[in-house]
């Protein structure tokens, strides 16, 4: 008798249900039980896999999207590349305009993925024609059928997480979980998150991450914009210059800032300690756990789980230069951990 085939229909098949992961080196000096869920483990190796199908299968059942049709986005980073590999399974052109301020690695892991890219000029305001808002809202009403993406003002963002993210947090940890630490972009992730585990447990903290340079935190705070808080940095995927409507802020108890620099050693430090390939904000994220235990936000009785978005190959000629980490001034008051190459 012939034995049966166990294979995966398509990558798709393996969108979600990633693994946690016990943090059990870099956390030696908290309190607490501290447990990571990891976003890389996601075919395109980002937690944006999960809004990339939800919304492009919610279009479907909703009798928007046929095949052969377009799916438009914004972005050179993580999304971009899961909608264009689910456009590749499920036969729709994928049409991506970026900023051109992205890196040329990044727009051509966009073209191996078979998206068009349009790339506009970095230097001119989003409402300008040639930006890369303005491209995209075009080419969206001159192409009939397709579909505009928009992460940071789609609703279906935070309902991607709300069905998929939280549940399985949920499961993974037994319903123990005592704090769920994000960081926030569009804030998809942490407010579909969370949503759903406030239904569940209202008194599970919440906590976003967010970059000095960026208006999230003094929002939250404050519920006003605050343009004076907005500044350049390096960390990509967050912090944000705008108000997203993708992020609930009623659902986050509070925000913490990270830098660049203490982000930067302690994505490089996950590696190292935990033996975890993740990316700049999976740093930030484990920074600010770091930050909140020297607040004293942890006891011995914390489950924490914290989520690492992406993974770190993305961030070859950043964080995990040396030369990259040089120029910044990052070793400068840490240079032990500078690792010689061994030449023979
Ligand atoms: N980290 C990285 C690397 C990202 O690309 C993003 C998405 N902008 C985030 C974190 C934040 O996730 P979210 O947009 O769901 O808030």
């Amino acid at each position: 008798m012939k034995q049966e085939i166990k294979a995966y229909s398509s990558v798709l098949e393996l969108i979600g249900n990633t693994p946690l992961i016990r943090l059990n080196n870099i956390t030696k000096p908290l309190k607490g039980e501290f447990l990571a869920k990891v976003e890389a483990f996601n075919p395109g190796h980002s937690t944006k896999d999960r809004i990339a199908l939800y919304i492009i299968e919610e279009a479907e059942r909703k009798g928007i999207l046929k095949p052969g049709d377009t799916i438009i986005e914004t972005t050179s980073g993580n999304t971009g590349f899961s909608i264009a590999m689910v456009s590749v399974i499920k036969g729709y052109e994928c049409i991506l305009a970026v900023s051109s301020k992205s890196s040329k690695d990044k727009i051509d892991m966009l073209k191996s993925m078979g998206a068009k890219v349009y790339v506009c000029p970095a230097n001119v305001s989003a409402d300008d024609s040639r930006s890369y808002y303005q491209v995209a809202k075009r080419l969206h009403e001159e192409i009939k059928g397709s579909v505009y993406i928009n992460q940071y003002f789609n609703e279906l963002n935070i309902d991607a997480h709300f069905k998929t993210t939280g549940p399985e947090i949920w499961e993974q940890t037994g319903g123990q979980i005592t704090h769920l630490i994000a960081c926030s972009g569009t804030g998809g992730t942490i407010s579909g998150a969370a949503r759903f585990l406030k239904t569940k447990n209202a008194d599970i903290k919440i906590i976003g991450i967010d970059a000095y340079g960026s208006v999230l935190q003094k929002y939250h705070e404050t519920r006003e914009f605050d343009a004076e808080e907005i500044y350049p940095y390096r960390i990509e995927g967050l912090g944000k210059n705008l108000i997203p409507t993708a992020t609930d802020f009623d659902v986050i108890d509070k925000f913490v800032k990270v830098t660049d620099e203490s982000s930067a050693h302690t994505a490089r430090e996950l590696a190292r300690s935990e033996g975890l390939f993740v990316g700049y904000t999976s740093g930030a994220a484990m920074q600010g756990v770091k930050q909140l235990a020297e607040d004293g936000e942890f006891d011995e009785n914390s489950k924490v789980v914290i989520i690492f978005p992406d993974h770190g190959s993305r961030y070859m000629s950043k964080v995990f230069s040396d030369d990259w980490m040089n120029e910044q001034g990052f070793f400068d008051s840490q240079n032990i951990e500078a690792k010689e190459t061994i030449e023979y």
